[in-house]
């Protein structure tokens, strides 16, 4: 089946503001919840795609990439050019490739701009960003996990010269290996001249005539560094983690760049999160709101007792303190809050019917019966017959 469109799904514009889209996002996810329409196997397929949508527009870069490739861009293939072509940024960015809206791990890399190493003085090693799905369960846990971070390091064949080993760098003769270039500009207000980097070495003073065959004359290649990322309990959409150190290495002897991990955390099929509590939706029958009753509930630790008091009335929040979410980095939990649903039963049983008949004549309140069967109600409650 053909994939639907993304904005489509949502029922927004393609230029709808952040803001429209979590709003049409939430007020679908509410009717399409698989909770809210048992029975209809569809149902759970439309949240699907409703999450997968929403996933991909809310998230500015990814809704960049959609918008440029569409569904196409989780099966991009690795760009044109390849090493040696484009800047620093694009040609890593090629290896690197994107991995697609539907992988755990896509990787974005920041920090990059600036190009190819000046010969400059030291200089702090580029930041990354990784965002990593997690489930709501894993949020409420915590996790650890081991990844590699690719890193640009060295060409460990060519030294990081990007010559072909036994050949050197030339110096450049357009710049005279200065990497800066005059450009003298007619205006109306006379001759201006400038500085700029130099075109044909890109600023760097020195041409490679004979690339090496590792590296494509970059003189650096990517090399995978592995971490244990610790994912403390309780984070959530757009917590954003920070692991000193493990960015890119730094050039002539700078600090290493630092790697942000931006979690987002998957929308639950249960429970709704905001903020630290959950919220669940409970149904109960019209005899447990009035009289009360003790409800098995999920948590996200398992089942807990809900006492339901009685007189509940519909839409009404219970409390369960402690059965949300661990706040992060502090001690103690929130709350999970039933929101429940008095379910009126719309099918009844004769005995059933006669039952609520008699209640309603003990509160004197008339109902839409056959006059037959109030007769035998009313014959039944004198204790006549
Ligand atoms: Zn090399
Ligand atoms: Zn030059």
């Amino acid at each position: 089946m053909a994939k639907r469109d993304y904005y489509e799904v949502l029922g927004v514009r393609r230029s709808a503001t952040e803001d429209e889209i979590k709003k049409a996002y939430r007020s679908l996810a509410r009717k399409c919840h698989p909770d809210q329409n048992p029975g209809d196997a569809g149902a759970e397929e439309r949240f699907k795609e409703l999450n997968e949508a929403y996933e991909v527009l809310r998230d500015p870069q990814k809704r960049a990439m959609y918008d440029r490739f569409g569904h196409g861009a989780a099966g991009r293939p690795g760009g044109p050019g390849g090493p040696g072509a484009g800047d620093f940024a694009s040609w890593f960015g090629d290896l690197g490739g994107f991995s697609g809206f539907d992988d755990i791990f896509s990787m974005f890399f920041e920090g990059m701009r600036g190009g190819r190493a000046r010969r400059a003085g030291p200089t702090r090693g580029g930041d990354l960003r990784y965002d990593l799905e997690i489930t709501l369960e894993e949020a409420a846990a915590g996790l650890e996990r081991e990844m590699d971070v690719p890193r640009i390091v060295d060409c460990p064949i060519c030294d990081g010269t990007g010559a072909r080993p036994g050949t050197r760098p030339e110096r450049c003769p357009e710049c005279r290996g200065t990497g800066q270039t005059r450009r003298v500009q007619r205006t109306p207000l006379g001759q201006m001249v400038t500085m700029g980097p130099c075109a044909r070495c890109e600023g760097r003073g020195e041409i490679i005539t004979d690339p090496c065959p590792d590296c494509n004359g970059v003189g650096k290649v990517r090399r995978n560094h592995r971490i244990v990322l610790e994912v403390p309990p309780g984070v959530d959409t757009g917590t954003r983690l920070r692991i000193a150190g493990a960015g890119q290495p730094g050039l002539m002897g700078g600090p290493p760049g630092d790697l942000f991990v931006y979690i987002y955390v998957k929308p639950h099929r249960v429970f709704q999160r905001e903020g630290s509590d959950l919220h669940l939706d409970r149904r109960i029958g019209i005899a447990q709101a009035a009289l009360g009753a003790e409800l098995t509930v999920p948590t996200l630790g398992g089942e807990a007792i809900l006492k339901v008091p009685p007189g509940t009335q519909p839409g009404q929040r219970l409390r369960l303190k402690g059965k949300g979410m661990p706040h992060l980095r502090r001690s103690g939990s929130g709350d999970l809050i039933v929101r429940v649903t008095v379910e009126v039963p719309s099918r009844l049983s004769a005995r059933e019917k006669e039952l609520l008949a008699a209640f309603a004549a003990e509160r004197g309140e008339s109902v839409s019966l056959g006059e037959g069967f109030l007769k035998k109600v009313r014959d039944a409650l004198s204790g006549g017959g």
